[in-house]
């Protein structure tokens, strides 16, 4: 949620229904979405704030979800991810530059609850590497046990992610890398306050959706068999700008 490394600086909660199947794998009533919901909300001094400038591109993906018959929302943080919307991001309202977890954090003295997170692949490595995992595993490896847990660094999901371009007639964040002379406008306008595109990381747009009847027939048994251990609210297509 908070992210350490480069990213699109997104905040989204997870969906009601996502959290509740996590609740009942581990046996856990915390992790249900109105139990952590204080939690989320409690994610001071972490700064959420949407763009004070929207991408004129955004404003005709909107008009294309709409004409499609996706749904527009205010909800992607109420526990509810499907349909579109201007997404809130991690930016710091005053100074509409990034919160990112070292001024979030760090820079603030934040003491009272640090999280170890070295990432997907590598905090189950730094957890294995300390003696914590699949006992199988670590005795392969002549690492003391401390804790066996054997689905630790098991079963890692990932996600399909790729972006076709088209040229638009819209100023986009392209146009920063490929006309110094617009580059340079911008960031004086950033330096003076305006509210121009260095104050927006783009992909302000998002819509979600589950993948419409029309071309479920279209999905191997294995996909569908996946789909139906996931809950009805889950994800299944996101589209961003
Ligand atoms: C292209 C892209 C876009 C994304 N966009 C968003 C978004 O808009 N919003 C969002 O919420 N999420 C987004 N994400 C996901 C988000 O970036 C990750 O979920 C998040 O960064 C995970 O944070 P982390 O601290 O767990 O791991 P990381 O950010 O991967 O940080 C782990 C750090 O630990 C260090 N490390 C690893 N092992 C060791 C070790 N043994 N000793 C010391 N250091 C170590 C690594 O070098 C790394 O710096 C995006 C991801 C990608 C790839």
């Amino acid at each position: 949620m908070c992210g350490s490394a480069s990213n699109l600086m997104i905040y989204q909660r997870p969906s009601a229904q996502s959290m509740a199947k996590s609740a009942e794998l581990v046996n856990d009533p915390t992790y249900l979405f109105e139990k952590s919901l204080p939690f989320f909300k409690d994610g001071q001094p972490l700064q959420v704030f949407c763009p004070k400038y929207a991408t004129p591109f955004a404003t005709w993906a909107k008009a294309a979800f709409d004409d499609v018959g996706i749904d527009a929302t205010q909800g992607f943080n109420s526990g509810s991810l499907i349909d579109h919307q201007f997404c809130a991001m991690k930016i710091r309202p005053g100074c509409t530059s990034r919160g990112s977890s070292e001024l979030s954090f760090l820079q603030t003295g934040f003491k009272s609850k640090i999280v170890l997170s070295a990432g997907a692949f590598q905090s189950p490595q730094l957890l294995i590497v300390s003696g914590i995992g699949p006992a199988q595993v670590l005795s392969t490896y002549g690492i003391n046990v401390i804790v066996d847990l054997p689905g630790l660094g098991q079963n890692m999901w990932d996600h399909v992610f790729f972006g076709p371009s088209y040229q638009v007639d819209v100023p986009t964040l392209v146009m920063l890398k490929n006309d110094l002379r617009y580059l340079f406008s911008q960031l004086l306008m950033w330096l003076f306050g305006g509210n121009e595109f260095l104050t927006n990381p783009s992909t302000d747009y998002i819509a979600v959706e589950k993948i419409p009847p029309e071309s479920r027939s279209a999905l191997s048994k294995t996909t569908e068999d996946d789909l139906a251990f996931v809950p009805s609210d889950w994800p299944e297509g996101e589209l961003t700008w």
